[in-house]
């Protein structure tokens, strides 16, 4: 077995002071990069058109006139657009797609009756599964309006009707409980106080559907229905 030889590598000295002087040079000037004004632009005071814009409360969302999203009017992404570009609305522009960074904002400016409590609802349709897209359902296109009562439960008025969602604790599911009425001869209701359970859902879209498609008439059908089939089923002659 040869003797295995083994090379002294001389240690360079090497003084690193005035590289690590550079580098922290260098990481200085890149935080002062980021937390130096990035621009003029975005330090600019609002035009005063834009700030009409903004204090009228009746206006509600902005949008590019060359084209684009439908942005909530607080959303900062507004900033890209160029006055002479900027449209806005009192109403939702439904034919538009929605800005990916505002959608909750702007959903909610629409029917939430407790805008304030923004990061209330952020926490609630999280633990509840709701998507942008049953919001975009539930503001946009069924007019829905909401309310948060207490800190886990959904108050929602859709049509003269009004529900309320909760999530069952430690489970995937949501408790939808509905307003109670009181059925006349007529075929007219007399809404009196309180709520009943109306569904257990796997799933806030279910929810969202009972919701949508509940009409008093409908329901007096689906039972007349239900009454009918039990008493063919039920007949002894
Ligand atoms: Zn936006």
């Amino acid at each position: 077995m040869g003797k295995k030889s083994t090379r002294a590598v001389p240690r360079e000295r090497i003084d690193y002071t005035q590289l690590l002087a550079e580098l922290q040079a260098g990481s200085a000037a890149a935080d002062s990069l980021v937390t130096a004004p990035v621009s003029t632009e975005d330090h600019q005071a609002l035009s005063r058109f834009r700030q009409r814009l903004m204090s009228d409360e009746h206006i509600l969302y902005f949008y590019s006139g060359s084209g684009g999203e439908v942005h909530d009017k607080t959303c900062p992404r507004t900033r890209e657009i160029l006055d002479q570009n900027l449209r806005w609305s009192k109403t939702y522009p439904n034919h538009l797609p929605q800005c990916s960074l505002c959608w909750m904002k702007a959903y909610l400016r629409l029917g939430a009756r407790d805008l304030f409590r923004n990061s209330d609802y952020e926490s609630l349709f999280a633990e509840m599964g709701m998507t942008s897209k049953l919001l975009r359902r539930m503001y946009v296109h069924k007019g829905m309006q909401t309310e948060i009562i207490g800190s886990d439960r959904l108050k929602i008025r859709c049509r003269e009707d009004t529900w309320l969602l909760e999530a069952v604790p430690g489970t995937r599911y949501l408790r939808l409980f509905h307003n109670n009425y009181q059925a006349n001869a007529d075929g007219s209701r007399t809404f009196t106080s309180g709520y009943h359970e109306q569904a257990v859902c796997a799933c806030a879209k279910y929810a969202v559907k009972v919701i949508a498609g509940y009409t008093y008439a409908g329901h007096q059908a689906a039972l007349a229905q239900r009454q009918e089939i039990s008493a063919v089923y039920f007949y002894e002659p």
